[in-house]
């Protein structure tokens, strides 16, 4: 099986909840950029300072301030299911120098791809547990009492970043940035296109049979 990998794709694809089951299947750490940004703001970290404004308005984040927040795990994990990084070429190029130092190149990219409008309404309905970062849906995922997470009873947040008039910036960034990325790693020959408007587990069994 593959174990160094990225997952690719809009918000809202499902790359948290896929990155979650494929990180247990391989047994590698599942690191989320997005949910490491929003711990250090929670717990108001240098990075957290740095990133806040700029995710409260659905912006990205400074490449150097998210590399700092992930670049001692990476150069220390044998393995990881990258979530929410890279999201610029210059991203992908920085974590390549960093494969190559270590050499342990990443060996797939995985781009789960979703309709916009299917994004729009699965985003509206989400909500996440800030404290241990399950992820609902109100929807199709509905935690068992209102708005309170299973796991751990936390009240759940609609993301300040998932309110309707962000949601539309985000997904305009994404388009403006992502075709770079996957050009890139189709140009190393590890770039794979999954389906991700499918139930979640039908997405993880295509994911696994392609890192077979
Ligand atoms: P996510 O949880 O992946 O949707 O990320 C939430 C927010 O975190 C994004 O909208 C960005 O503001 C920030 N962020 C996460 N990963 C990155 C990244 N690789 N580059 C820049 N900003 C990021």
């Amino acid at each position: 099986m593959l174990k160094r990998i990225v997952l690719l794709g809009p918000p809202g694809a499902g790359k948290g909840t896929q990155a979650e089951q494929i990180a247990k299947a391989l047994g590698v750490p599942h690191l989320s950029t997005g949910n490491i940004l929003r711990a250090a703001i929670t717990n108001r970290t240098s990075i957290g300072l740095a990133a806040k404004e700029y995710m409260d308005k659905g912006q990205l984040v400074p490449s150097a301030v998210v590399f700092e927040s992930i670049r001692e795990t990476l150069e220390t994990v044998p393995g990881y299911i990258l979530d929410g990084f890279p999201r610029t070429l210059l991203q992908a190029e920085v974590l390549t120098g960093l494969a190559a130092s270590r050499n342990e190149p990443v060996q797939a990219a995985l781009l789960i791809s979703v309709p916009d409008e299917v994004i729009i309404d699965r985003l509206a309905s989400r909500r996440s547990c800030p404290k241990c970062n399950t992820i609902y849906n109100l929807k199709s995922k509905p935690p068992i009492k209102d708005e309170t997470c299973d796991a751990c009873a936390s009240p759940l947040l609609l993301r300040n970043d998932d309110r309707p008039e962000v949601i539309a910036y985000r997904l305009e960034q994404y388009a403006k940035e992502i075709s770079s990325v996957i050009d890139y790693y189709k140009g190393e020959k590890i770039l794979h296109r999954i389906a991700g408007d499918l139930p979640p587990e039908q997405v993880t069994e295509k994911i696994l049979k392609v890192l077979e």
